[in-house]
């Protein structure tokens, strides 16, 4: 297990099975987790935990495969992911809470998943999932636009990611999503790999 601080700690993703970051925070009389991944390991470290609160990124498998181990837990989700869960809290816009710690939920517009969910933690740590990531034609010019604007909009300072361990800083990401979006062209809906890289 890695930790982030006294209280964000996360379970390392895997490539084999594809299993995403697993993120535990603690507060006072809750523990919250974000994403559930899809491998073993997070299972068994999930299963021991008491007094889960779970939150899913998005609907990707190696996101939350290990749900079914956990489905009589308190969950909150984006709709897209309940249209495949088909249970769960639905979070349309952002949700606030308070126990000890400061967490908000908030929805995130992004070319990767539809209904993702973001979670940002003492206004300090933004967790982001694949929300930076494009989908298979690159990033669409429009969710692009509004996720620039949200993400300026937020307050926190770091920002990580769910396949890797880099710790990422806010002004650094938007500046990058801010040079994909100056190379979108006329008529064109997406921002190719292609013009990205
Ligand atoms: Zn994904």
């Amino acid at each position: 297990m890695e930790e982030i601080n006294e209280y964000i700690k996360y379970i390392k993703s895997s490539n084999n099975p594809l299993s995403s970051n697993v993120f535990l925070i603690k507060g006072v009389k809750n523990n919250y987790i974000f994403d559930v991944g899809a491998n073993k390991v997070s299972r068994e470290i999930i299963k021991d935990i008491d007094s889960k609160i779970i939150i899913i990124s998005h609907f990707h498998t190696d996101h939350m495969d290990n749900m079914k181990y956990f489905s009589n837990e308190k969950l909150y989700i984006g709709d897209y992911t309940y249209k495949i869960l088909g249970y769960g809290n639905v979070v349309n816009n952002i949700l606030e809470i308070n126990d000890g710690i400061n967490l908000k939920i908030v929805h995130i517009p992004n070319s990767h998943a539809k209904g993702s969910l973001c979670l940002i933690i003492n206004d300090l740590y933004l967790l982001i999932g694949d929300s930076l990531e494009g989908n298979r034609y690159g990033l669409n010019v429009s969710l692009l636009y509004d996720e620039i604007k949200l993400l300026k909009s937020l307050k926190y300072e770091y920002i990580l990611t769910s396949h890797n361990d880099e710790i990422l800083k806010k002004e650094e990401v938007i500046k990058y999503l801010e040079l994909c979006y100056s190379k979108k062209e006329k008529n064109k809906p997406y921002i190719g790999y292609d013009v990205l890289s």
